[in-house]
């Protein structure tokens, strides 16, 4: 590579941060020094205000208030305050969204909702390369209720509704966790309709990053993670949607006091609460809500759709990096729009080159098979952060670093 190309790369950079100035949050958040982080796809970054909104519901609601937070420090309605914080971020009414549970446990709730709601109808679409969890607790839900598993990728979702009159639900990740793929929401969810079924969104690589318009779209579930490009912190609670229309009928799969019409009655008769309410279960993990909480002041002052300018920005100046840096790694995330906020190379050797980079000090994530994983969290990273990467990855390709024995040993979280 000639040093013009880096040159005229770094101008290129340059230039696009001082156009995105405007939704640079990079002092919002506590990077270490030294570190690109490229997976804020997996684990967002701590940011100030998560530090500040954890340390006060420790120390001054928990520690001082004691019993008292629940109604003085709003725990109790917690899961439905910072639920209409991330509807803001979907496209969705207040009302319809709900914190609380894992990604894992609000699928399941609206799975076996979304079935229930379709009594008449046998089967239920979902992808086979989606996040094992979402094909597991599709299954899990069609064995309880006696229905088919039937694994359709999305790309051929709309064909197998078209005409058929047997599908209660289709339930699809928005963007594919391994290649970034970006679906189409409002396509998929018209021709469930049309087929007279209902669709469920996983909105886990989409969330925050992507305009995701679940009302616009027609929705009628979706679940989400709190600890992805939200930045919720470790296990951060998840968010799960009812389309307002459905709320009346939506059946919780786990009745518990928390989702009750009058949960302190403490009566033994079951009543579910009005609204999105009676979509919860147990008392809420406050700590990790609280966190949260924090965590999506970020995005006060901005609006998703200036956040998903900075994300194609950032990640469409990413290939152009690499193709500028002449590193031919296959790269499976279509270079059109169609992609959430990560880019994916193929490599053989795919475990050791995320190694070998994470000893560089970029971080990204390794993915079965042969996935180089590398999520562009556009609230905190820089264009000239990305170039910083690209550079990185091609003295690793060009070095075979990733040949090292030490890049070699699987750790247990990959
Ligand atoms: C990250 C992710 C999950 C994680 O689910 P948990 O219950 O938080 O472990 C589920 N589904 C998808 C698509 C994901 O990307």
């Amino acid at each position: 590579m000639s040093d013009d190309a880096l040159t005229e790369l770094t101008r290129r950079a340059q230039n696009l941060d001082a156009e995105h100035a405007g939704t640079d949050r990079r002092d919002a958040f506590e990077l270490p020094d030294g570190v690109i982080y490229l997976d804020g796809n997996s684990l967002g970054a701590l940011s100030v205000a998560a530090r500040e909104a954890t340390r006060d519901a420790v120390e001054r609601q928990w520690g001082k208030q004691l019993i008292r937070a629940w109604n003085e420090s709003a725990w109790w309605t917690a899961p439905e305050r910072v639920g209409d914080r991330i509807a803001a971020l979907l496209g969705a009414p207040g009302g319809s969204v709900v914190v609380g549970d894992s990604t894992t446990v609000s699928l399941y709730k609206a799975v076996h909702a979304a079935a229930r709601l379709r009594p008449n109808r046998r089967v239920v679409l979902t992808d086979p390369d989606s996040f094992p969890t979402d094909v597991h607790v599709t299954r899990g839900v069609c064995e309880q209720l006696g229905l088919t598993l039937e694994l359709v990728s999305p790309g051929e979702a709309v064909t197998r509704l078209q005409g058929s009159n047997d599908v209660a639900l289709a339930a699809y990740s928005h963007v594919d966790y391994r290649t970034g793929e970006l679906w189409d929401l409002a396509a998929i969810t018209a021709a469930a309709h049309d087929a007279g079924a209902l669709a469920c969104w996983d909105l886990c690589h989409s969330a925050g990053v992507v305009e995701v318009g679940l009302a616009d779209g027609g929705a009628d579930f979706a679940v989400g993670c709190g600890y992805k490009y939200l930045s919720g912190g470790p296990g951060a609670p998840a968010f799960l949607y009812v389309a307002p229309e459905h709320l009346s009928e939506f059946t919780n799969p786990i009745l518990g006091w928390n989702g009750h019409a009058t949960p302190f009655a403490m009566s033994p008769d079951h009543v579910p609460a009005e609204g999105i309410t009676r979509a919860r279960v147990g008392t809420p993990p406050v700590l990790g809500i609280a966190a949260l909480e924090g965590a999506l002041t970020a995005y006060d002052g901005l609006s998703v759709s200036d956040v998903r300018r900075r994300s194609l920005s950032l990640t469409g100046f990413f290939v152009e990096c690499l193709d500028g840096l002449g590193i031919d790694l296959p790269v499976v995330t279509p270079r059109d729009d169609r992609r959430g906020s990560q880019v994916s190379l193929r490599h053989p050797d795919a475990y050791a080159v995320v190694q070998a980079l994470i000893a560089r000090g970029v971080i990204g994530d390794f993915r079965e098979p042969d996935i180089v994983r590398l999520g562009f969290a556009p609230l905190y990273l820089s264009h000239e952060d990305v170039l910083a990467a690209a550079v990185h990855v091609r003295d690793v390709i060009t070095g075979r670093e990733f040949e090292r024995e030490e890049f070699r040993s699987r750790a247990t979280v990959t």
